[in-house]
């Protein structure tokens, strides 16, 4: 799991994250709620390690990763806009971080049997070995989405991040990702936080919900426990609590 302790950043003279404490259970599917400007994409990047808090410590496992490059976690993390390379193939894309991992350590990195092992098993969990060969500019929306979540997995991190993963999907699509992504955590087995704006995901998708407002949490519980218990009138309105 990850626990943020003492957690703050400040962008300039705004604070836009404000942490005392919060634990995400380890193999959890936690989602990640709140208006937009909240805090919540800052909050990934500070657990993937792409932010340094200006205060705290980002615990994941049992060791303290405050100051762990990113690459070197256990964390892998999906983008709001995916991040593809546009000039890489799909497999190319897949298989970049492992490639450049073996490249910086011959003798402790991946072989390139296993870089091949692990792509393939990569693609076949999402569909995409008839796309291997495409870039993203030849795939659809969903696609692209499916390979964004490849490279994450491929890396077999022990925490996943999923920054707002379906929100360039269509309603049916994005009802089949749906189904997926909660496949995909009980396939893995791992730690999964996601982000979403949808009222539905956030009360039917996980295990565990986080509510933000300005920088901080709100409340955090299962899904059932936010909703028919809301801390104050803004978490019962966000999660559409009855009256
Ligand atoms: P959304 O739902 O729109 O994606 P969010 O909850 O993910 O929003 P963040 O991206 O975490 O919000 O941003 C939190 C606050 O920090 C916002 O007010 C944003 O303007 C500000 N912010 C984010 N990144 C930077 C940056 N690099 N420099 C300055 N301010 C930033
Ligand atoms: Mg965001």
């Amino acid at each position: 799991g990850v626990l943020l302790e003492g957690v703050t950043k400040k962008y300039g003279r705004q604070t836009v994250l404000d942490v005392p404490r919060l634990e995400v259970p380890r193999g959890s599917f936690t989602v990640l709620v709140g208006p937009s400007g909240c805090g919540k994409s800052t909050g990934l990047r500070v657990i993937a390690g792409l932010e340094t808090p200006d205060t705290g410590r980002v615990i994941i496992g049992a060791d303290d990763a405050t100051n762990t490059p990113p690459g070197q976690r256990g964390v892998s993390m999906v983008f709001q806009d995916f991040a593809l390379y546009p000039h890489l193939t799909v497999e190319q894309n897949i298989s970049f971080s492992l490639r450049l991992e073996a490249r910086h350590n011959r003798r402790t990195g991946p072989s390139q049997a296993e870089i091949g092992r692990r792509v393939t098993e990569a693609c076949a969990m999402l569909g995409l070995e008839k796309l291997r060969g495409r870039r993203p500019g030849q795939l659809s929306g969903g696609e692209r989405q499916r390979v964004g979540l490849a490279r994450a997995i491929v890396r077999r991190p022990q925490v996943l991040l999923l920054d707002e993963p379906l929100s360039a999907l269509d309603a049916q699509l994005r009802q089949h990702a749906r189904a997926e992504l909660i496949r995909l955590h009980r396939e893995l087995g791992n730690t999964v936080v996601l982000v979403t704006h949808d009222q539905l995901e956030a009360l039917s998708m996980g295990t565990n919900l986080v509510v933000m407002n300005g920088g901080k949490v709100v409340q955090s519980g299962t899904p059932g426990e936010v909703y028919r218990r809301p801390a104050d009138v803004f978490v019962a309105g966000f999660v559409g609590s009855p009256a």
